[in-house]
């Protein structure tokens, strides 16, 4: 099988190794970044591929892929396109290879972020193949070398995913367990994933807490908080707000939509943490302890930048505000525009976030900021409720960029 990753990240590099691993597949590296490509194909050229470290302790090696910066090259034949790579990179990668797609390819997102169903099919109008999407990354995971060797950190236990048409979901996840080692859960269509996507409230939430009332001044390396375990009782009832405030969205949309709609899957963010995390989390009492005593959460400091010898600053375009309001947040708050239910928290923190950014998504508390254009919205697909809730549509939409 043809499999193009998208992408030379933490992610990619993972994929490089799992995937290249196998001699039955031909694995392709596209990415549109030229010295990536360069610094690629020199790693490559010696023959050695991508090692993975597993969490295990087992050592992967892939054979080296072949890299390329054509996407005309990469398209060719694919049947398998995996997107590994932050979520705004997703349009720029979907725009490069759709006049050269194979109509049947599969094309996936790990992870999704909200509404890539939506993206995907104002990009790949008419596309025969399946579209899909994952809740999540499988590993917590990072670059040791550059083209040569990958730690994987984590893997997830079981991860979501849902696709489209909705009734290739199962096939989907029957072969990326195959593929990936992991198990994976389908959700019943990708306005649960949309909704699912718990990153969206725990990281602009957390970073909401932590620094919605800095005062601009550089700390020291001893004053960096730790990023979960920081979470405190006010951040932690914030958290809880923003989850009510999305089971509320799934309530609205569910009644307001044709029936047969599920929105299965879309949890509480207590009961997802336990439900991920599971004996990992030492005091699964409330939602606090859950964060706090999460073992796999232990020790990761909220993202700084370092400024001067031992002066540092909130860095407040890291993807916990980037990538999850813009991808994530914003296309909630859409949603519950449609559905005309309040969300006060989740407009709060994205009017802090997109004063960090310099960004306009929200306009007088309406979803028509200047830069909607780059977000997941509704509203940006000119999507409305009826496309959305119809039992397994899959909207026809356009895009206002
Ligand atoms: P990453 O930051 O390592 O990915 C960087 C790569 O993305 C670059 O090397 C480049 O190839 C590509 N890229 C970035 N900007 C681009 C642009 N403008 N145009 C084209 N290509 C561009 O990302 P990652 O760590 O591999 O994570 C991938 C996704 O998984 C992200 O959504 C991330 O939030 C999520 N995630 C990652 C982890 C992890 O442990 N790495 C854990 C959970 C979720």
């Amino acid at each position: 099988m043809k499999i193009v990753i998208c992408g030379a990240g933490n992610g990619a590099h993972t994929l490089m190794a799992l995937l290249g691993e196998n001699p039955a597949h031909a694995v392709t590296v596209y990415t549109p970044l030229e010295e990536e490509v360069a610094a690629l194909q020199e790693a490559f050229a010696g023959g050695c591929g991508v090692q993975a470290r597993l969490a295990d302790g087992r050592t992967l090696e892939g054979r080296p892929p072949s890299v390329t910066g054509d996407p005309a090259e990469a398209a060719a034949g694919a049947e398998l396109v995996l997107l590994a790579l932050p979520a705004f990179a997703h349009e720029v990668i979907l725009r490069d290879l759709a006049p050269h797609l194979p109509p049947g390819a599969w094309v996936g997102a790990m992870p999704a972020r909200g509404g890539f169903d939506w993206l995907a099919q104002a990009i790949l109008p008419g596309h025969q193949g399946v579209i899909f999407g994952m809740q999540t990354l499988p590993w917590s995971c990072r670059i040791r070398e550059w083209g040569r060797s990958a730690l994987v950190l984590g893997s997830k236990v079981e991860v979501a995913l849902a696709a489209q048409p909705a009734g290739a979901g199962e096939a989907v996840a029957a072969r990326m367990t195959d593929l990936l080692g992991i198990r994976f859960r389908t959700l019943p269509n990708f306005l649960a994933l949309t909704l699912a996507n718990a990153g969206q409230l725990i990281h602009p939430g957390i970073m909401y807490g932590l620094f919605h009332d800095w005062d601009g001044r550089p700390f020291g390396e001893d004053q960096v908080p730790l990023f979960y375990e920081g979470v405190d009782e006010a951040t932690a009832a914030l958290l809880q707000t923003l989850s009510d405030e999305m089971q509320a969205v799934r309530v609205g949309l569910l009644a307001r939509a044709a029936s047969g709609l599920s929105l299965d899957g879309v949890l509480p963010l207590h009961q997802w943490l336990i439900r991920s995390y599971g004996d990992a989390i030492g005091d699964p009492g409330t939602l606090l302890a859950s964060f706090r005593t999460n073992r796999a959460y232990a020790g990761l400091r909220a993202p700084v930048n370092l400024v001067e010898e031992n002066a540092y600053i909130p860095w407040f375009q890291y993807r916990y505000l980037a990538e999850d309001v813009s991808t994530g947040l914003v296309a909630t708050r859409g949603l519950a525009e449609l559905v005309q239910v309040p969300t006060p928290a989740i407009e709060r923190v994205i009017l802090w976030a997109q004063e960090r950014l310099g960004k306009e998504y929200l306009h007088s508390g309406k979803v028509c900021g200047q830069d909607i254009g780059a977000t997941r919205a509704p509203q940006r697909f000119g999507l409305d409720l009826p496309d959305l809730t119809a039992k397994n549509g899959y909207p026809e939409c356009a895009t206002r960029s």
